[in-house]
């Protein structure tokens, strides 16, 4: 589920960065409190804030669900320093786990916004085509960002209901390899929940990328 928020006044962010929203006198509450960390989906020149959640039975995901157009929220931040290298020179490698999209959406569309000129290369793991967000837009913005490539990948198409014709399977060198000219030259940008973002860091430690090359954001709380 997306959310849309007023963006608060004189207010600005990098793409990629995250806040932390707190429920305003929330009609229920649980032992996790009130407060989460979410990564802002939206490019920092779109008129709204936009952020998107997995949802779950949880109290602050009912409470969010249920607010009103007027509700309000505590928005803290931004915070964190996951954001887009400088350095045209050197690709950025973006690989996002389900939910974990939300930071690059924020960093694609910034960048095509932009007119930067760093190639982006994004995969894009979920277990079934139904379960990706935003997947259509980050599509269609091939069409409108030429150094911007999406690798889609689907772990499990088969309990899927809708065909799927592109990429499956696991992150490996392999895949790497096929899509990327050298694997030496990227900076690599991880996001997700954290089994994920940490199994995608073995990988890549495995095919032999340097450490100072791995950039990571960790849904903490999945
Ligand atoms: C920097 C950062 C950025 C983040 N960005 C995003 C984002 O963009 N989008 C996003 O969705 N999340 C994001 N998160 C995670 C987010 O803060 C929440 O932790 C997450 O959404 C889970 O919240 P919850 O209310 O569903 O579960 P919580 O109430 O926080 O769950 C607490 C614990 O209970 C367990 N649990 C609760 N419900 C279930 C369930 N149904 N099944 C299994 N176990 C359960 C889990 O073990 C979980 O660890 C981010 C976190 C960080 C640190």
């Amino acid at each position: 589920m997306a959310f849309r928020f007023d963006r608060p006044t004189h207010w600005s962010f990098k793409a990629g960065q995250f806040v932390d929203i707190t429920l305003v006198n929330p009609s229920e509450t649980d032992s996790e409190g009130n407060v989460r960390g979410f990564s802002l989906a939206s490019a920092p020149d779109e008129e709204t804030l936009l952020l998107a959640t997995r949802m779950r039975d949880t109290a602050f995901k009912r409470s969010l669900a249920a607010a009103l157009p007027e509700t309000e929220f505590k928005i803290e931040g931004p915070f964190g320093d996951f954001s887009l290298h400088h350095e045209t020179r050197r690709p950025a490698v973006m690989i996002a786990g389900g939910i974990g999209i939300t930071s690059f959406r924020s960093m694609v569309l910034g960048a095509t916004h932009r007119k930067l000129k760093h190639r982006i290369v994004l995969f894009y793991f979920n277990r079934r085509l139904e379960d990706a967000p935003f997947l259509e837009e980050l599509q269609l913005l091939e069409s409108r960002n030429p150094y911007y490539r999406l690798i889609a990948v689907m772990i499990q198409p088969e309990r899927s209901r809708r065909g799927w014709g592109g990429e499956t399977g696991h992150l490996s060198e392999a895949m790497l390899k096929s899509y990327l000219n050298d694997l030496d030259s990227p900076i690599y940008y991880v996001a997700g929940p954290a089994p994920m973002v940490e199994g995608i860091r073995e990988v890549l430690n495995s095919a032999g990328i340097d450490k100072d090359d791995v950039r990571t954001e960790e849904f903490a709380g999945y």
